[in-house]
Formats: C-alpha cells, sequence, structure tokens
C-alpha cells in the first residue's frame, strides 16, 4: 500500500496516509477528525513514516501558506540543481529543531535529497491552503462598492488636501 502525503483541513497536519488507490478518499484525521486531502506528490514508503512526521512536527507550527510557497519552489530549485547544501543552512537557522534531522544524514547525498524532499512536500502542503484565504479576499473585494474619492488617503495621513497658497 502506497503511503501518500495528506493535509488535514481541520488541524492543518501533514502527515503520510496509508492510502489504497482504490479508495475515494483518505481517513479522517486521527487527531482532530478533521477532512484530509491528499498532496500531489511521489507516493511514500512505510520506513518514510517516521522521519516524514518529525519534519512535519519541526517545520509546519506558525509556518505561513506564503512562506510555504516559497520554500517549496526553493526546495524545487536546490534538488533540481543539486545545490542542497546552503539550503540547509537556511532551513537549520529557520528551525533550529531541524538541526539533528539534518545532521543524522552525516554527507549522505541520498540521504539529503530524501529529507529534502520530502520537506519539499510538506511545504507544497502547507501552500495549499493559502487557496481558501484567496477566495474570501475576493469575495471581499466584489463586495465592496468602489469609492475611489471618499477613502482615506493611500499613506494613512489624516491631512486635508489643500493648496497652498
Ligand atoms: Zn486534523
Amino acid at each position: 500500500m502506497a503511503h501518500l502525503p495528506t493535509i488535514c483541513d481541520g488541524c492543518g497536519r501533514v502527515s503520510l496516509t496509508p492510502f489504497a488507490g482504490t479508495d475515494a478518499q483518505p481517513p479522517d484525521c486521527p487527531h482532530c477528525a478533521g477532512a484530509r486531502r491528499v498532496v500531489p506528490s511521489c507516493s511514500y514508503g512505510q520506513a518514510d513514516i517516521a522521519l516524514f512526521d518529525e519534519l512535519s512536527e519541526a517545520v509546519t507550527e506558525g509556518l505561513d501558506p506564503i512562506e510555504g510557497q516559497r520554500l517549496g519552489h526553493e526546495l524545487s530549485h536546490a534538488l533540481w540543481s543539486g545545490t542542497t547544501g546552503e539550503i540547509f543552512d537556511g532551513l537549520a537557522s529557520r528551525w533550529p529543531s531541524l538541526m539533528p534531522l539534518v545532521l543524522v544524514t552525516g554527507n549522505n547525498q541520498g540521504h539529503q535529497r530524501r529529507l529534502l524532499l520530502m520537506l519539499k512536500t510538506i511545504f507544497e502542503a502547507v501552500s495549499l491552503t493559502r487557496r481558501s484565504g484567496t477566495v474570501a479576499m475576493s469575495a471581499e473585494a466584489v463586495r465592496r462598492p468602489h469609492h475611489p474619492y471618499t477613502g482615506p488617503p493611500p499613506h494613512g495621513s489624516a491631512a486635508p488636501r489643500s493648496r497652498r497658497d
């Protein structure tokens, strides 16, 4: 059985979920019973679950969807170009709890790539939650009529516009 990365709509947890191809959707979140959706990604194996969960715990706390999207792009580029060393430094200073997980890979390129691939999946999963925010914002923009001359000045200045004679 494949293990696909899922994100929970309820608590935002990203985890590897055992998932048969014949299932219509993944089982509900064991933590909050929220609905989970599958994140487009490669599939993982049973052996990946422990590391994936540790990485997810380490980085998803307080991670903004926009930052998740940016980091997902950076990791894609790093994996593609093979410049993985620098990105580890940046990630480890952002999340000190990642440091021990990075250190155990030693200088093993294969282990490092596997770890980065998981992080990329997690960041991309978090970036998916951005969609609902975008919809809410555009709905607000549609509701609000345009009054270009009665709103506050763009920089928040309360000074009335007057000509100095
Ligand atoms: Zn949940």
